[in-house]
């Protein structure tokens, strides 16, 4: 087989990718490869449907540029395809005193990045979303930001992809790649030869970045995300996203509740260490292979408390445990006890990625191409929320070339 553009990974990237090569080329032959028997098995059908308002991300950055224009696409999209959307708004709260700096520079930074915020005082809080805790009395309110409906999202996605002339390839994994001559082995037999390829592979981009010979010096990193559940017959009425500040230069934005479409209110997600790029859960993806890798990397963190790594590796270690999932929740809902939570079946991996000369994770996206590839590494948040502008941008890439 021999096709125009070959995209790995029909995730919410691959299949954003998807939609805008076609737009751009409708003669082309396009084809998206994917492993699972479906799209969206992955970080894509697993994660807490936020659309980001783009607040946190460093001015310039690709996340600053794509998230808040994609949550508009993205909302959009829900509405035009009749697909829920929770338009319920979210507030960041300082869950020590000592976190009032912080919630400054949030404030600050959403005014450069062009994203509506307001500052609540206690009555405002108190009338808002009155189980929240604020240690200094005052809040942030972010009215834009809202919870989608991830997996129908994916399914629409595909449909539409599909209809429009591409070709998906369920239970299709690439598995070995011919640089020189352009082409693909996959995994259940068959070659495909390409003009250009696309690795949206999410947990699997850096290392199918490597077999091109591109984006050596970074390696991924997963980090579990595990979810509970409140339960409906607590008795305490949330309806709002409610986020702690936290501190711009971490790396999570820490355990938070996302009141989802069907009305469930989740609490999470954690980001602990995982030992392979899809250990979901006990021994389950453990990968004997890549773990000394892994934990090599996080012990060189650790060692250099790499953007204050230590005190986040021990605080979200905890988290894994009821006990210290409770004491985070309590922190910023004091009225939840244990009995009121149930823990949800839903698991996600982040797939963070490790820069090897600096020794740390980085926060932004990263793309790196040649003449015939184009690799996206570090999708993490909020890739989901961005993936329309992001496809954009990659095409506008590969188009310099
Ligand atoms: C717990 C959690 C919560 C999150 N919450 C949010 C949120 O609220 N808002 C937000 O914007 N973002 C959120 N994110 C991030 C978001 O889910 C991801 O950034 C996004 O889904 C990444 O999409 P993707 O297409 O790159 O990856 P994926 O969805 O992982 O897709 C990659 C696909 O590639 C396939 N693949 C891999 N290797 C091969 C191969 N060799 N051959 C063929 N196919 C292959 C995989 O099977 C997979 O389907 C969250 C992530 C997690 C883990």
């Amino acid at each position: 087989m021999s096709i125009d553009f070959l995209i790995i990974g029909a995730g919410v990237i691959g299949l954003a990718v998807a939609r805008e090569l076609k737009r751009r080329h409708p003669a082309a032959a396009i084809v998206a490869l994917e492993k699972e028997a479906a799209p969206g098995r992955h970080s894509s059908g697993r994660n807490s449907g936020v659309l980001h308002s783009g607040l946190y991300y460093a001015p310039g950055s690709l996340k600053a540029r794509l998230c808040r224009q994609g949550a508009l696409e993205m909302a959009d999209w829900h509405e035009r395809h009749g697909i829920p959307l929770n338009r319920c708004g979210k507030i960041l709260t300082p869950l020590a005193v000592e976190d009032a700096p912080h919630m400054e520079r949030l404030y600050a930074r959403a005014k450069i990045n062009g994203v509506r915020v307001e500052k609540l005082d206690a009555q405002d809080l108190k009338t808002l979303e009155p189980e929240t805790r604020s240690a200094t009395g005052e809040a942030l309110w972010i009215p834009d930001t809202a919870v989608g409906a991830p997996a129908e999202v994916l399914k629409t996605l595909a449909d539409e992809v599909r209809a429009a002339g591409v070709e998906i390839h369920n239970g299709a994994e690439l598995a070995r790649v011919d640089v020189a001559a352009r082409q693909v082995t996959l995994k259940q037999g068959g070659r495909i030869s390409f003009g250009y390829a696309i690795n949206a592979a999410g947990l699997h981009a850096d290392r199918i970045a490597h077999w091109f010979g591109l984006g050596k010096r970074y390696a991924l990193l997963p980090f579990k995300g595990l979810y509970w559940k409140l339960k409906a017959d607590a008795g305490i009425r949330l309806e709002h996203l409610i986020y702690p500040v936290m501190d711009l230069r971490t790396l999570t934005l820490g355990i938070h509740t996302t009141p989802a479409t069907d009305g469930a209110i989740y609490l999470g997600p954690t980001a602990v260490p995982a030992l392979g790029r899809e250990h979901y859960g006990g021994l389950r993806g453990l990968s004997l292979l890549e773990a000394p890798r892994m934990l090599r990397d996080l012990g060189r963190m650790f060692l250099h408390d790499s953007e204050g790594y230590r005190q986040q590796a021990w605080q979200e270690g905890r988290r894994y445990f009821r006990r210290g999932f409770l004491e985070a929740v309590r922190a910023l809902l004091p009225n939840v006890r244990a009995e009121h939570l149930t823990p949800d079946a839903k698991v996600g991996l982040h797939p963070r990625i490790f820069d090897r000369e600096r020794g740390a994770l980085l926060k932004d996206f990263i793309v790196e191409r040649d003449a015939h590839s184009l690799h996206i590494l570090g999708a993490t948040s909020p890739a989901w929320t961005s993936a329309f502008p992001f496809a954009r941008h990659i095409c506008e890439q590969m188009t310099e070339d």
